[in-house]
């Protein structure tokens, strides 16, 4: 398996809506590559347009860093349902190193998608893994952290941001 060049926003790939994943695509390879760029990179998510594949697929393990990897792929994710609550706490990302921000994102989501083999999957997610696969979904719309952001704090993000 090979770690992956992880591209920096605002490279043009990371700012494009991605295609959704055909019934007959074989990804493991590109699972498996992904999985490793992220442990590589310490990071708990990593989305297919990172590595400039332009398709609705994402990987995460947030659990790995305590110890006990529970590596998940997603494909054609969607979020079904969300809490009205929401949280607002800093989030890094691997495509915009050395800045973190404050997003405002739902304490709960309802996920579903499709798994590696094709089966279909459902699940709600809460704490870090909503957050995490929140991060992820908008990576897949071509939308990174300074989206989320109101005006002045994307202006302050992005003048502390140098690509
Ligand atoms: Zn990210």
């Amino acid at each position: 398996m090979a770690v992956l060049p992880i591209l920096h926003w605002p490279d043009a790939r990371l700012c494009t809506p991605c295609a959704a994943v055909g019934p007959v695509a074989d990804l493991a390879v590109l699972a498996a590559n992904m999985l490793d760029t992220m442990y590589a990179a310490r990071g708990r998510g990593l989305a297919a347009p990172q590595v400039g594949v332009l398709l609705r697929m994402f990987v995460m393990d947030v659990t790995w860093k305590e110890g006990a990897a529970s590596p998940l792929v997603c494909l054609n994710p969607l979020i079904v349902a969300m809490s009205a609550q929401r949280i607002t706490g800093p989030e890094g990302c691997l495509s915009i190193p050395g800045i973190t921000t404050l997003v405002d994102r739902a304490t709960e989501i309802t996920m579903g998608w499709t798994g590696l083999d094709g089966a279909q999957h459902q699940k709600v997610l809460t704490g870090f893994s909503a957050i995490c696969a929140q991060h992820e979904i908008d990576h897949l719309d071509g939308l990174v952290t300074f989206d989320r952001l109101p005006p002045a704090a994307r202006a302050a993000a992005l003048a502390e941001y140098v690509a």
